[in-house]
């Protein structure tokens, strides 16, 4: 049937067949149009999403390969709403998509088989800002970056930084337990969050870790600690408790301009084997380079091999010293120039830029492929060397800009999604690179978790046993898995297969 724009869509009208547990039938699901009109009687009209224009935009997160609509999008207000819309779908077995503001660069929230997503979005209150015990209780839909801006009067901050924190969700960070530039010294975000209210798939609502009132130590096995990173494969997050920790006395924010990413890397490699953790280490190669300069005009040069951005911060006697150190290594690995920000504004500057890098991708293509994956860090130059090989073999361009304090690459392999044979051959340069991880000694996400895209490349890193005892713990929390289904496990790329659009609700 031809859709109002143009394009060929299935509508979703009870011919479709159900749900049935154990999943992998990877069959579009149908939410019958009564339990959409309970959805609105729990939560309001005005809060579900159910017609096909509505939907579009809950098709796809930010790794736009493969989309799928969900049946119907629900917007709950309160930890109560959300518990009785997922009571509602336990009881009809319909599947359960968790959503923040779906910028997942992995398809954690493509709607496999369709079914009820449930986006937390407007759970966005911060409920307590706890100076004196530093800490803050916000609702999952609370965007990254406003933590921050909440607790910075007091002289705190909200530590683990995505790249994407104007617009991620807390919930979001927790479903793939998220890093950032400055994750390097401050750890991730399982190491910022003490503990969280989350509604389980069956309805039931529960506290993972330590609870608002409570000290930091808890007994017990550490279910916070599985939760975090599930991917909303074991429920839904609704209120989380953060840690907030003092901002830094002082910044020395340095541009380490280099001829070769190989001498970049060598650089990355010494300043941390010098015994020094800066803040962020975060490298640009020429590719990206130019993309970033030719939309937020820095000043970057735009002929050099590689951009180091090394970011020093602490108090303020002694960061001379250590910037002193850095510029000697830089130095000695054949710098061309290394630059220091003069002030505040300027090191917001460098930050604007390198936050916004994917976002200068536009200049160079259609499409891309956000890779995500990691190398011990002594093996940076032999993977980017590997990554130039792989863009040549492909005939696809490939820029590069990552957290290379950490080891986690993220090549952008460039494509035009309307050639079949690229979306191809992207598809399997990404798996390439990261095979070529595994085999250096590293792993298959950094930080933007498995999803879909990555399932099947789980097999790669993890054993068959692994694998079981890890979907032995998710049937823990989720024994009839419903709970974001088709993601991270080997086979949930079957559902999608990189097919457009598969069915749009009337
Ligand atoms: C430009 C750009 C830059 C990025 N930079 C970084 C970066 O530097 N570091 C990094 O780690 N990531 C980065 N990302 C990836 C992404 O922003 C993060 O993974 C982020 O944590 C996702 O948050 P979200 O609110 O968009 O969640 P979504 O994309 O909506 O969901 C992500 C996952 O979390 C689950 N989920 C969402 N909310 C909840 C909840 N309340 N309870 C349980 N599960 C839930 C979903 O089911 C899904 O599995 C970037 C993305 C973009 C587009």
């Amino acid at each position: 049937m031809e859709g109002q724009a143009g394009r060929t869509v299935l509508l979703c009208n009870g011919a479709l067949p159900r749900y049935a547990p154990p999943m992998h039938s990877h069959a579009p699901v149908v939410v019958p149009d009564s339990v959409i009109a309970e959805l609105r009687t729990l939560v309001g009209a005005e809060n579900v999403l159910s017609h096909g224009h509505e939907l579009l935009v809950y098709e796809c997160d930010a790794y736009t390969l493969e989309k799928h609509l969900p049946g119907v999008v629900v917007l709950p207000r309160t930890t109560e709403e959300v518990a009785a819309v997922v009571k509602l779908c336990a009881r009809h077995e319909l599947p359960i998509i968790p959503r923040g503001a779906g910028t997942s660069l992995s398809g954690t929230v493509l709607a496999s088989t369709g079914g009820v997503m449930i986006a937390l979005t407007r759970m966005n209150r911060i409920l307590d800002l706890d100076v004196r015990n530093r800490r803050a209780l916000v609702e999952a839909g609370v965007v990254n970056a406003l933590v921050t801006q909440a607790a910075k009067p007091h002289g705190l901050f909200y530590a683990p930084d995505p790249s994407s924190q104007p617009a991620c969700t807390i919930g979001g960070n927790v479903g793939t337990n998220s890093g950032g530039p400055h994750t390097l010294k401050n750890g991730v975000t399982t190491n910022h969050v003490l503990g969280c209210e989350v509604v389980l798939p069956d309805g039931e609502v529960v506290w993972l870790g330590t609870t608002p009132d409570g000290g930091e130590d808890v007994p017990g096995y550490d279910l916070r600690g599985a939760f975090i990173g599930s991917e909303g494969m074991f429920g839904i997050a609704t209120r989380v408790l953060v840690r907030l920790v003092r901002a830094p006395q002082a910044f020395k924010t340095l541009l380490g301009i280099f001829e070769s990413v190989d001498d970049a890397s060598q650089t990355v490699s010494d300043i941390i084997g010098a015994g020094m953790v800066p803040g962020a280490l975060e490298m640009m190669d020429q590719m990206i380079t130019q993309a970033v300069e030719a939309a937020y005009h820095f000043g970057f040069p735009t002929d050099a091999g590689a951009v180091l951005i090394v970011e020093l911060d602490g108090l303020a006697a002694g960061l001379e010293e250590q910037s002193t150190r850095v510029v000697e290594i830089c130095r000695r690995n054949k710098s061309r120039e290394v630059r220091v920000a003069k002030d505040d504004a300027e090191r917001a500057e460098i930050w604007k830029c390198r936050k916004r890098a994917f976002g200068a991708i536009g200049r160079l293509s259609p499409n891309f492929l956000t890779q995500d994956g990691v190398v011990p860090r002594s093996k940076l130059p032999e993977i980017m060397r590997f990554i130039r090989a792989t863009s040549e073999r492909h005939g696809l361009r490939i820029p590069n800009v990552f957290h290379a304090g950490d080891g986690n690459i993220h090549p952008l392999i460039l494509y035009d999604e309307r050639d079949p044979a690229q979306v191809k051959r992207a598809v399997q340069a990404g798996e390439e690179i990261l095979e070529k991880c595994v085999a250096l000694g590293g792993s298959v996400t950094g930080e933007h978790g498995i999803g879909v895209e990555k399932a099947d490349m789980m097999a790669r890193q993890f054993t068959p046993d692994d694998l079981e005892a890890m979907k032995m713990l998710r049937r823990v929390f989720d024994p009839a898995q419903r709970c974001n289904p088709h993601k991270m496990f080997p086979g949930a790329k079957r559902c999608a297969d990189f097919a457009p659009r598969k069915q749009i609700a009337a």
